[in-house]
C-alpha cells in the first residue's frame, strides 16, 4: 500500500485524517505541531502522542525522505547549496544565503522546469515532475536542522515554476507561515514567476501577503518571446495587467527581475522602456547580471554597462537594486549543481570543475 504524505496535510487535512483515525482533534494540532514546528522526522520522537497511534502513523503514513547528497559552502560568503534526494530518486536543490537580516532559504518548487527560458540551467532537461508541499517545506526544515539556525526568509526562486505547481505552492505557504508551524512571516516569503497570468490573478485574490516577483527579463514583447517561451503564451501587455491586479488586491509591491545580458537587454534604450513599463506599478528593480551557463552562450555586461544601467533607471524614478551575488564560487547559476550532479555519472562530483573543498569538508562533518 502507498504510504501517506502526511505532512503535506494542511491542519483541517489532518483533522479529516486523525478522524478518520478515531482519535480527537487536538491529536491533529499535535502531530502538525511535531511535524512543523518540532521538525519531527521519525513518529516514534512524537512523545506526547499514545504509543499505539504513532505505530498507526508509521504504518500509514511516512515522514520526508529526503536525503542531503551534497553541499557546496561557498569560500566567499558562507552561501550553502544543497543537493537533496528524495524519496523517487529525483534530485532538487536549495540554497542558504546568509544576511544581516537573517537566514534565507532558496527552494525549488518541482523538479526540472519545463519554461524554456533560454538562459537557464533548470529548464534544460525538462519538467520531470511537480513537487509536494511537504517536499518544499522539507528543503527549509532540513536546512534549518542541518545548520541549527533559524530560517527567517524563504524565497521560491530555485528550480521551477512555482504558478505551475499552484495548489502545492499554496498549501506550503500557507503550512510555514502558520502559527503551528515555522511561523515565517508571510512578508518574509516571495515567490519568483516567468509569468503564468490566470495563476498570477489567482494568487492575488488568495489576498496572501507575499512578495511576487516577476521575472521580465524585457522590456517589449518581442525581445521578451526571445528570451522566455512563455511570452508566447501571455502577452507582456497581460502580465502587467496581472501584476497591477495583484497590487490593488493585496497592497503588496511587486519586483521585476531582469537578468542582464550583453548586447540582448542591456542598451540605454531597453533601460527607458523598462522604465515606463512598471513606473506606475511602483515595483522595485531587481537587475542580475546572467549569469553564464556552460550549455548557453549568454555573456553578462560589464560592471560599467551594469551601473550605467542602474543609473538609467534611477533617473527615470525606478527604485533598483543589482543582485548581490552569493555564493559565485560554486555552481552558481539557477539549477547548475543539480545539473553538474546528473551528469557526473556516479553522482560523485569527481571533475576538477565541481569539486570544492568546502563541499568536502562539509560532507565529512554535516551529512
Ligand atoms: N520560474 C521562476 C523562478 C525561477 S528562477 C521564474 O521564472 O521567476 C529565479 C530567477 O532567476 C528568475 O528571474 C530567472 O529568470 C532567473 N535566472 C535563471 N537563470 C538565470 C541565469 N543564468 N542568470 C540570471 N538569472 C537567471
Amino acid at each position: 500500500m502507498e504510504k501517506t504524505d502526511i505532512s503535506s496535510m494542511d491542519m483541517e487535512e489532518l483533522q479529516n485524517y486523525m478522524e478518520l483515525l478515531g482519535e480527537k482533534p487536538f491529536r491533529a494540532r499535535q502531530v502538525y505541531q511535531w511535524i512543523h514546528e518540532k521538525l519531527a522526522d521519525r513518529f516514534e520522537q512524537m512523545s506526547s502522542l499514545p504509543a499505539a497511534l504513532r505505530e498507526t502513523l508509521d504504518e500509514q503514513c511516512f515522514l520526508s525522505g529526503m536525503k542531503a547528497v551534497d553541499v557546496q559552502i561557498s569560500r566567499l560568503d558562507g552561501t550553502r547549496k544543497y543537493l537533496f534526494e528524495l524519496r523517487d530518486g529525483n534530485v532538487i536543490e536549495s540554497v542558504l544565503m546568509r544576511y544581516h537580516h537573517g537566514n534565507s532559504v532558496c527552494i525549488s518548487s518541482q523538479a526540472g522546469c519545463r519554461m524554456g527560458c533560454r538562459f537557464c540551467a533548470s529548464t534544460i532537461g525538462g519538467l520531470k515532475r511537480n513537487l509536494t508541499a511537504s517536499e518544499m517545506l522539507g528543503q527549509v526544515y532540513r536546512i534549518q536542522k542541518l545548520t541549527g539556525e533559524r530560517v527567517s526568509h524563504v524565497v521560491v526562486m530555485g528550480t521551477g515554476e512555482p504558478l505551475d505547481n499552484y495548489d502545492q505552492l499554496l498549501k506550503f505557504i500557507r503550512i510555514i507561515s502558520s502559527r503551528q508551524g515555522l511561523n515565517i512571516s508571510q512578508r518574509n516569503i516571495t515567490v519568483s514567476t516567468c509569468g503564468i497570468v490566470p495563476n498570477i490573478r489567482r494568487l492575488a485574490e488568495e489576498k496572501l501577503q507575499i512578495t511576487l516577483a516577476l521575472s521580465l527579463h524585457a522590456s517589449s514583447q518581442d525581445k521578451r518571446k526571445q528570451l522566455m517561451p512563455v511570452a508566447n503564451r501571455y502577452e507582456l501587455g497581460e502580465v502587467l495587467d496581472a501584476c497591477r491586479f495583484y497590487f490593488q488586491q493585496t497592497g503588496r509591491r511587486l519586483t521585476f527581475e531582469y537578468s542582464l545580458v550583453a548586447g540582448v537587454n542591456d542598451s540605454g534604450e531597453d533601460a527607458r522602456e523598462l522604465a515606463e513599463l512598471v513606473r506606475d506599478l511602483h515595483g522595485h528593480v531587481n537587475l542580475i547580471p546572467v549569469n553564464p551557463v556552460k550549455e548557453r552562450s549568454f555573456v553578462q555586461p560589464s560592471r560599467q554597462a551594469v551601473e550605467a544601467f542602474k543609473n538609467k533607471l534611477e533617473k527615470n524614478g525606478i527604485n533598483v537594486t543589482i543582485r548581490r551575488e552569493m555564493g559565485r564560487d560554486i555552481d552558481g547559476a539557477c539549477g547548475q549543481l543539480r545539473r553538474s550532479y546528473l551528469e557526473s555519472e556516479s553522482g560523485s562530483f569527481k571533475t576538477s570543475e565541481h569539486v570544492s573543498e568546502g563541499r568536502t569538508s562539509e560532507r565529512k562533518e554535516k551529512l
